[in-house]
């Protein structure tokens, strides 16, 4: 076993704090990965304060993972000491179901162990990225193109993937209008995927307060969702709707947006169920999808998309002892546009 220095949470209401955690002894097909920088997603933020159910405290989050391999075992063949690699938000899936076949391992019909909070082969809790150094197994490890900085890596292992996925599945692309629901994390990466895609990206942000960072990232049209008008203006204009809102939405307004056959996508994962009026459906023939972020030979993809086509996340460096008040930030919708953490402030 390895002991090395973590941030947990141990408890839903008190701030994380600095401690050690353990790492499994390196099994052949493992990589030890010294973490660099993690990103804070604010999934890391609805598990640790309990809103997706049960939390298993002390916990350690973080599932936008990149370092450099340190060790590798035996029979590893994916990756060598010296990789620049990344860990998203799956560490294992059972590789047997259809899914897992097809290369859907988010989806695996027997549950994927999350890098955080799921039960382990050797029935431990995982423990997530905001740690010095991560023991994963070779498949579920991810190359880093050089010219991605580590820092900007970070983000995309979740927060670049999961608005990839959708954003290919359903086929943005020249010729599509994409509307995004807020701009944060996930959604500041949407724009600027669908933007390299080739759609036509339009912002729908609570204020006005970014728009001048929407159409640098590439949106052709930026409103404020505060005002009742841009529900009018831009009423049957969209063929998809990537929704990242970690809040329930006015479901019908957004679904009248929906040109005939569009889709909404809600990758945003609020606590609250989102209630869906059947009539908002019926009109235009729209449906009402979800999304949960890639497989891993699709995120592989998407780190070689954003590389090829220069496109990176907009971040903000942070030591160890400022997530808490990151947290806080990112609550408040104050986030230019993910905090990563400097895993250095760590050793
Ligand atoms: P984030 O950085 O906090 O971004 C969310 C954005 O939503 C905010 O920046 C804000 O944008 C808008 N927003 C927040 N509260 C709102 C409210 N009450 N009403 C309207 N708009 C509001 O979070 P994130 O890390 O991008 O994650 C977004 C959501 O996706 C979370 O629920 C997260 O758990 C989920 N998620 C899902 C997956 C998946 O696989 N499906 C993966 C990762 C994350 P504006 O300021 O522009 O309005
Ligand atoms: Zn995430
Ligand atoms: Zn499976």
């Amino acid at each position: 076993m390895l002991t090395v220095n973590a941030i947990a949470a141990t408890s839903a209401t008190d701030p994380l704090v600095r401690t050690t955690i353990q790492r499994r002894d390196l099994g052949p097909r493992d990589v030890l990965i010294e973490i660099r920088y993690a990103g804070i997603c604010h999934s890391d933020i609805h598990t640790v304060r309990g809103e997706w159910g049960e939390v298993p405290y002390p916990l350690t989050v973080g599932h936008e993972i990149v370092g450099q391999v340190t060790e590798v075992g035996a029979e590893v063949s994916k990756h060598a000491v010296g990789d620049r690699v990344g860990v998203g938000c799956m560490v294992n899936s059972c590789r047997e179901c259809d899914n897992c076949k097809a290369g859907q391992e988010q989806y695996c019909l027997n549950g994927n162990t999350g890098t955080y909070a799921s039960v382990d082969a050797d029935g431990t809790i995982t423990q997530g990225g905001y740690s010095t150094h991560v023991v994963v197994d070779e498949d579920f490890v991810l190359r880093v193109p050089v010219s991605i900085p580590y820092e900007k890596a970070a983000p995309l292992l979740c927060a670049g993937i999961t608005t990839y996925s959708p954003l290919s599945h359903w086929k943005a692309g020249p010729g599509t209008k994409v509307a995004v629901v807020g701009m944060g994390g996930l959604g500041h990466m949407a724009v600027k995927i669908a933007a390299a895609m080739g759609a036509e990206v339009t912002v729908l942000s609570q204020t006005l307060g970014k728009k001048d960072d929407g159409l640098a990232f590439g949106a052709r049209d930026y409103h404020a969702t505060s005002d009742p008008a841009t529900f009018e203006a831009l009423r049957n204009g969209f063929d998809l709707i990537i929704n990242t809102v970690s809040a329930p939405i006015d479901m019908a307004a957004y679904l009248g947006l929906l040109r005939l056959d569009g889709t909404l996508v809600s990758v945003g994962a609020p606590p609250q169920p989102l209630p869906v009026p059947v009539f908002a459906l019926f009109g235009n023939r729209r449906s009402f999808a979800g999304s949960s972020i890639g497989g891993i030979a699709e995120t592989q993809e998407m780190l070689d998309f954003c590389a090829e086509r220069g496109i990176a996340p907009e971040v903000e460096v942070i030591g160890a002892d400022a997530v808490n008040e990151a947290y806080e930030r990112v609550l408040k919708s104050d986030v230019r546009y993910r905090f990563v953490i400097d895993v250095d402030s760590l050793r």
